[in-house]
């Protein structure tokens, strides 16, 4: 078992430094790494010249959080081109309307009684791409809640008070995006988004692959994917989606992809960057 294709680290919501990734990926053995930090890519330079010292394999993505009939759905990226400058244009919108989420939230927490800051938030996340985990952090931190699940069952969750809904990129657009830097687009955790009936027009829209390993995947959830994989002659992807420290134990490397399936992904992203779609 060879690689792990879903990591996020503190350029989103991760805690994990690019340094503290690879150091763990190393001690875990594993050969190859992609690191996809929500609607992101500010993290790959720092963790591809890390894989580099210590022979590991490493592969540029991000998770584009995106809709398609009302249904939030993510998309995996791997093998963009980080400099690509309309994939840089359209995730820097992206990268604000989550700040300004930040503030809505707040102003909803405010709004409840709780005093808490946008500019501590902000501080704490230190990053672009901030989310609510950096909201629940600053009120775990801040001594308001006791614990993140905490935070998000008072208000954060869907439903909760301080829950904003986010405007969010198509997934069909998603798709389109990706290609044209480059790159793969995969369907990220399918079965926890529930939304089978969106594959189809994902398929339409050239998606290349699917996520079948995933830490919220029992072994039969991984098994329907595959099947679908199958059926629509999608790539088969996996990955443990290790969000460092922040519930407790790291998941890095739980979750490995066989080095045949990325074989075939890097084969097939040979092809891509040899006929880019326009
Ligand atoms: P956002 O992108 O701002 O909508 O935040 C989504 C992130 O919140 C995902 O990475 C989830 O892992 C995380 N999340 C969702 N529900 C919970 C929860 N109950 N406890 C901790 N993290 C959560
Ligand atoms: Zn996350
Ligand atoms: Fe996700
Ligand atoms: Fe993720």
């Amino acid at each position: 078992m060879y690689a792990d294709l879903h990591l996020h680290s503190h350029y989103s919501d991760g805690t994990f430094t690019p340094e503290e990734i690879v150091s763990r990926a190393k001690q875990q053995g594993l050969g190859a790494i992609a690191l996809t930090d929500h609607d992101t890519v500010e993290g790959c330079a720092a963790v591809a010249a890390e894989c580099a010292k210590v022979g590991i394999e490493f592969v540029v993505g991000t998770e584009l959080t995106s809709e398609h009939n009302d249904h939030e759905l993510h998309i995996l990226a791997y093998f963009v081109d980080p400099t690509n400058e309309r994939l840089l244009r359209e995730i820097a919108k992206f990268q604000i309307v989550r700040q300004e989420r930040i503030r809505d939230m707040v102003a909803r927490i405010n709004a409840l009684g709780v005093p808490l800051k946008a500019e501590d938030v902000f501080a704490l996340a230190n990053c672009k791409s901030p989310g609510r985990p950096h909201v629940a952090r600053t009120l775990v931190r801040n001594g308001q809640c006791r614990t993140l699940d905490e935070a998000f069952e008072r208000f954060l969750k869907k439903g909760r008070p301080a829950w904003v809904p986010k405007s969010k990129m198509s997934a069909l657009e998603a798709i389109e995006l990706i290609h044209q830097a480059g790159g793969l687009a995969v369907m990220a955790h399918p079965g926890l988004n529930r939304t089978d009936e969106s594959i189809p027009d994902l398929v339409a829209a050239g998606l290349d692959g699917i996520e079948c390993f995933h830490t919220k995947h029992p072994p039969g959830t991984a098994q329907h994917y595959l099947g679908m994989a199958n059926k629509y002659s999608l790539l088969v992807t996996g990955g443990s989606d290790c969000h460092g420290m922040s519930k407790g134990k790291p998941l890095i490397g739980t979750v490995r992809l066989t080095q045949d399936y990325f074989n075939k992904l890097k084969a097939a992203a040979a092809v891509r960057q040899s006929a880019p779609v326009k």
